[in-house]
């Protein structure tokens, strides 16, 4: 079994497949990108594999595949197929941009993909241009709907808040919930080195953060209920408009945190185990893996650092890596 120091049982991983992607998101990335690593920096899909088979062996359950951009990975496809078949993993899915999702979806969803986590930040086309830098958001609605008709439902909408960005539009996004069975789900904006200049018409790092409490006065017009937690929405608080088909959750790492019930565990692109999102802490396994040795000591390791909870409001940031070569 995996269980760490403080009792709580890991049965969660999440995979960054590349550290690579097709937008550069302001409070993701920085504008010029960052180093494209060396492919043979990267874990393999065999390398992941046989990873996710030695966790499972332990009790690990659940995967998700993120990044970078994850449908930017060669050979995403049959690697999904590999991870379905690994006995003891109960499913598969993703966190996306959505921009290639069209024409993949339904061969994920072939491949035993359970459903997607699409994050969209805004429903105008000019601003989502200027915060992804250069995405079209026609694209990622047209890998929505793809992905809602191949069966990767019910969709997540992943939604960063961040004043003066898109904080006027968190009512037009609760309102997608009515007719429409998603789960939007609202995240508070994480200090992860986005303390830069993102330019002109966006708010400077002192005024980005928009906390859960606002953005439920926000919407206390809506009158939400308490609901359900949909399957795999982790650590979001989720609530319904009376007689929507959806839901609206909200997740708050910084201003509530949830690390008492934190089942996860990490796997960056580059092959080091990530115990906690929010702390530098990691233990590398690919060399481990190269040299033809059992990752699972290096699996308990992991856990063994993980912390009880992250420091944010100790102002303990991490600073290793940015959130794209971690993968949220
Ligand atoms: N490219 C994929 C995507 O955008 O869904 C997967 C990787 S992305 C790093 C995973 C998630 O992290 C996205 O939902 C994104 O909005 C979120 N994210 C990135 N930087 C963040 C930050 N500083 N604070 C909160 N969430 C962040
Ligand atoms: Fe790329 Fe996702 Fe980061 Fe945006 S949030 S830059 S889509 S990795």
């Amino acid at each position: 079994m995996l269980i760490d120091s403080f009792g709580r049982q890991i049965t969660y991983l999440r995979i960054s497949l590349t550290t690579n992607c097709n937008l550069k998101c302001v409070y993701c990335m920085p504008p010029d990108g960052i180093p494209v690593a060396q492919s043979e920096e990267l874990l393999s899909n065999d390398e992941i594999v046989s990873i996710v088979r030695s966790a499972a062996g332990e009790g690990l359950r659940r995967v998700r595949l993120t990044g970078g951009e994850p449908l930017l990975r060669k050979g995403l496809v049959s690697l999904v197929c590999e991870l379905a078949a690994i006995q003891g993993i109960e499913e598969i899915t993703m966190t996306t941009n959505a921009i290639l999702l069209e024409r993949m979806a339904s061969s994920l969803a072939k491949a035993g993909l359970k459903r997607v986590n699409v994050s969209l930040d805004t429903l105008d086309a000019e601003k989502f241009r200027r915060i992804t830098r250069g995405g079209c958001l026609d694209r990622v609605y047209k890998g929505i709907t793809t992905a809602e008709r191949a069966g990767l439902q019910p969709i997540k909408i992943n939604t960063v808040v961040v004043r003066g960005m898109n904080d006027g539009e968190l009512r037009d996004f609760a309102n997608l919930s009515v007719d429409h069975s998603w789960n939007i789900r609202f995240i508070e904006l994480m200090p992860f080195g986005n303390s830069k200049d993102w330019g002109a018409g966006f708010p400077p790092a002192d005024q980005r953060y928009y906390s859960v409490q606002e953005m439920h006065k926000d919407l206390a017009a809506f009158n939400l209920q308490p609901a359900d937690t949909p399957p795999g929405n982790g650590p979001a608080r989720t609530f319904r408009i009376p007689g929507a088909l959806g839901t609206v959750g909200f997740i708050s790492p910084v201003g509530e945190h949830f690390c008492e019930s934190c089942d996860r565990l990490r796997l960056t692109a580059d092959g080091s185990l990530r115990p906690c999102l929010l702390n530098d802490n990691e233990v590398p396994v690919r060399e481990i893996l190269r040299e033809g040795e059992s990752v699972i000591p290096a699996l308990h390791k992991s856990l063994a650092c993980k912390p009880q909870a992250h420091a944010l409001i100790e102002g303990n940031l991490p600073n290793l890596r940015r959130m794209v070569q971690i993968g949220g």
